[in-house]
């Protein structure tokens, strides 16, 4: 089989599905090429699969907390990973099947293969060849893992949805979504996690407020933070680990190493030399603010062209270059100002906007900071309290709110209708008028003072 048609996409990933459905609806004819079950990394090793191990950690906290709200005692009881693991694949394999039915709906044609570029409208997959005047790269990223010694006896967060049983004791590497996502996870699941830091915090992009109240919870839920620490290498011990850090200090023994240090664009085969598409040296695709890199034709979306790598920022940005392109929206694009984001870990962080520290740097003595720091009423029966704590940055005499942060119970489910508000622009008047919703947590974000 070969080809031409009006789009191809290089990936069946979030932003690669988004762009192909999105112009197939405008009645181009759109090929997708993919060599692995359709969904990406969200569907297959990602949000998907990651927020059903969430769900049975925040099961396994309320569980410990249960004896305190009058069930009978006992109710405390380990997971049963085989279990849950088949049901969390049977799901994933339930909606590669339903991404696979949606393009057949929208008469996409789907290839299973690696596409690598022959020019700039012509593609080849395996012995076939594909054409269209545009060609979106959506090859999105993989994760990586350093030239240590011993590196390839650690996983990464792919082997971690391989695992067919909770391993006891897990040091993780890194600091940042995956480090505190998935350590997190593992420790209310049950295992000992160690988790090594480069510097002393986790999450230093994050406002600081954020990164020293989910530290706190990290280590009051079992989770070792070990500060300056530059793994230099992972050796045998038995059949466990031993990490070896760069100035000389020992940790052990371990059944597991996850290497959680961030990703990388996957772009080393594509070809991209051959007909010119620029790069940064690691691998990013170069684009506009309308997807496009520097070669007439060529666009690239989501976590290949090294923006914000979230699922939702991939698909927005497809779907706004399939409405440019096929829908004669020329100046669509999408904005990258005020995207929100959670972390979910345990309690989950919700934040979007401006840090405190970034505020400051930018707009000096015009900012105004309201904070609130609260035991959340569910823990009012815990002797474990959880604290939240949220934080509203604000600039000017009119007080916009362009930073809002929330760590705490529910911080996943506020943080969208507030983006809504803050991307409208809202100053903390807008937020003091808006009557509160009690007895939550949300309420204290419009009646700070
Ligand atoms: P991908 O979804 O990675 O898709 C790229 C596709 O391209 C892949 O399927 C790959 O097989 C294919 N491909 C690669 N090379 C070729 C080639 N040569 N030819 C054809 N196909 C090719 N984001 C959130 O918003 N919320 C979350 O909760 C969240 N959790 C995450 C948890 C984990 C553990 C990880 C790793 C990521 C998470 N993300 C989350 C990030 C999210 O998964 C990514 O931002 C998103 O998948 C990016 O979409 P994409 O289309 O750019 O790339
Ligand atoms: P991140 O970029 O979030 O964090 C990786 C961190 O690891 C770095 O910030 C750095 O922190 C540390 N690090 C980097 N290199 C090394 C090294 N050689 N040794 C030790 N530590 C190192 O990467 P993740 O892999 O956690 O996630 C990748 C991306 O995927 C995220 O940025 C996010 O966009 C997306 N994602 C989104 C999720 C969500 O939406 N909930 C969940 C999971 C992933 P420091 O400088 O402090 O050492």
């Amino acid at each position: 089989m070969s080809g031409s048609y009006d789009l191809i996409s290089i990936g069946g990933g979030s932003g690669g599905l988004a762009v192909a459905q999105r112009a197939a609806e405008y009645g181009a004819r759109a090929l997708v090429v993919e060599p692995a079950p359709l969904g990406g990394t969200c569907v297959n090793v990602g949000c998907v699969p990651k927020k059903v191990m969430w769900n049975a950690a925040s099961i396994a906290h309320a569980l410990h907390d249960a004896g305190e709200y009058g069930f009978a005692a006992g109710t405390d009881r380990p997971v049963e990973w085989a279990r849950l693991k088949a049901s969390r694949d049977a799901y994933v394999a339930r909606l590669n099947g339903i991404y696979e039915r949606n393009l057949d709906k929208k008469g996409i044609t789907w290839v299973r293969g690696r596409a690598r570029f022959v020019d700039a409208h012509t593609v080849i997959v395996g012995d076939r060849t594909f054409s269209a005047p545009h060609i979106v790269i959506a090859t999105g990223g993989r994760p990586v893992v350093p030239a240590v010694p011993g590196a390839e006896r650690g996983i990464t967060s792919d082997g971690f949805f391989g695992l067919d049983a909770l391993p006891p004791r897990v040091a993780v590497i890194g600091t940042g979504y995956v480090a505190v996502e998935l350590g997190g996870t593992l420790a209310a699941l049950g295992a000992r996690v160690s988790l090594f830091m480069r510097q002393e915090r986790i999450l230093r992009s994050f406002d600081t407020m954020l990164s020293a109240a989910l530290m706190t919870e990290l280590e009051a839920d079992g989770v070792e933070l070990i500060a300056h620490a530059v793994v230099a290498g992972i050796q045998a011990a038995g059949s466990a680990h031993r990490i070896v850090l760069a100035d000389a200090r020992e940790f052990g023994d371990f059944d597991c190493v996850l290497w959680a240090i961030g990703r990388q664009p996957v772009t080393a085969d594509l070809g991209l030399e051959r007909i010119g598409v620029a790069t940064y040296d690691d691998g990013v695709v170069i684009t506009d603010r309308f997807q496009a890199t520097n070669v007439e034709g060529v666009y690239a979306i989501g976590d290949v062209t090294g923006r914000e790598a979230l699922t939702p920022v991939a698909i927005a940005a497809g779907r706004r270059l399939a409405d440019r392109l096929f829908n004669g929206q020329h100046e669509r694009h999408l904005d990258y100002e005020l995207i929100p984001t959670v972390v979910f870990s345990h309690p989950p962080i919700g934040t979007i906007g401006l840090t405190e520290s970034s505020a400051r740097e930018l707009h000096g003595d015009a900012v105004r900071i309201y904070r609130s720091s609260f035991v959340p009423l569910y823990h009012a029966l815990t002797a474990r309290k959880r604290r939240a704590e949220m934080k509203l940055v604000c600039v000017g005499e009119e007080e916009r709110v362009v930073g809002l942060h929330v760590i705490g119970a529910g911080a996943d489910e506020m943080l969208q209708g507030f983006a809504v508000a803050m991307k409208m622009g809202a100053c903390k008047a807008d937020f003091d008028n808006t009557v509160a919703i009690h007895p939550t947590s949300a309420e204290e974000l419009v009646t700070m003072r």
